[in-house]
């Protein structure tokens, strides 16, 4: 038998949720970060603690019990969901209960008017309008989750947000649902969450619970899974590198109809790049220089296109462009790097 204790730390994209192992178990239930009636007024005292202490510890247990001496013990916990469907159903239900109970505490927080990061936020606007639709639609796969259940805001594989919601204790990391991701909130609808201050009122506690979501650790999940890109500030070099990006590499393989149809585009978009501010991280001569050709790269290639000139003249002049938007590119990534 093991005498002393030590930490795994899960990582998974960068996220990590950290778990203590003890002597004869491998899972033990994590200390609340903060204590059981600071949630008051909107989550009561008694519910979580019979929520932490009970119903979270009894998954721990259970957990434990059911992986002892198989191959589960020997898989981290998030291996352990994504191929999910191997194991019997008292593993799914357990390593769910755990994952999704030691996740729920950290996205809860007595600090009140916490707000998503400006990335986060973007990323909210972008896709769902405002972070007031986002709750709307949170709150709705919620309440039509049928029975015990959770509803998730997760990032999908294509670092796009997504909402769902899962029944019992599955969640987006398991193989076995059909909308994946990795989760950055959950929201727990079993009724051991809510019955004994709202009773039947499920739709109650889902209003109050955003008073006590904690957008700092969403946005800290967000941030890990989807890191900053080089030019998120810079929206119009972003707008020019996808007209070039559809139109260039077609060409590598001999197809200008592409950049026939959109070299006006282009022009478009150079003089959009010109007109526009250049973020102070890279507002440098030579950028701006090579951003000046980039007009006059783009032009030139408009004018053979528009005189039908020969294949070989416009993919010589897409080929030149190309080589200048990556002069910024290269410029940029160097300053990035110097930082
Ligand atoms: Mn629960």
């Amino acid at each position: 038998m093991n005498t002393f204790k030590y930490i795994i730390i899960f990582l998974w994209a960068g996220i990590g949720i950290q778990i203590q192992a003890g002597a004869q178990d491998l899972y033990s239930l994590p200390v609340l970060p903060y204590a059981y009636n600071a949630l008051e007024p909107y989550i009561d005292a008694q519910t979580m603690e019979i929520h932490h202490s009970k119903h979270h510890q009894a998954y721990v247990t259970n957990l434990n019990k059911v992986i002892a001496g198989t191959e589960a013990a020997s898989q981290p916990l998030e291996g352990l969901l994504s191929s999910i469907s191997r194991y019997p159903v008292a593993v799914r239900n357990n390593a769910g209960g755990h994952y999704n109970h030691s996740l729920f505490w950290t996205i809860l927080t007595p600090n009140r008017n916490t707000q998503p990061s400006k990335r986060l936020l973007d990323a909210i606007v972008k896709q769902y309008g405002s972070v007031d639709s986002l709750k709307t639609l949170l709150n709705l796969a919620a309440l039509k989750q049928f029975g015990s259940g959770w509803a998730w805001l997760s990032v999908d594989s294509n670092k796009k947000l997504v909402v769902s919601s899962t029944a019992n204790q599955d969640n987006p990391l398991m193989d076995v649902v059909d909308i994946k991701g990795i989760p950055l909130l959950g929201i727990d609808v079993w009724e051991h969450a809510y019955y004994l201050k709202y009773q039947n009122r499920r739709g109650d506690y889902l209003s109050a619970i955003w008073n006590v979501l904690n957008w700092d650790e969403v946005s800290r999940r967000y941030e890990a899974i989807v890191p900053a890109g080089m030019f998120d500030d810079w929206q119009e070099i972003k707008d020019f590198h996808g007209v070039m990006s559809q139109t260039f590499h077609p060409s590598e393989e001999g197809n200008l109809e592409p950049i026939k149809a959109r070299s006006g585009e282009m022009v478009a978009k150079a003089e959009a790049l010109a007109n526009g501010k250049i973020p102070p991280a890279f507002d440098t001569p030579r950028v701006n220089e090579a951003v000046e050709k980039l007009v006059a790269d783009s032009k030139k290639l408009d004018k053979l296109v528009q005189k039908k000139a020969k294949d070989e003249e416009i993919t010589k002049a897409l080929s030149d462009l190309h080589d200048t938007f990556h002069t910024i590119v290269e410029s940029c990534s160097t300053m990035e790097e110097d930082h």
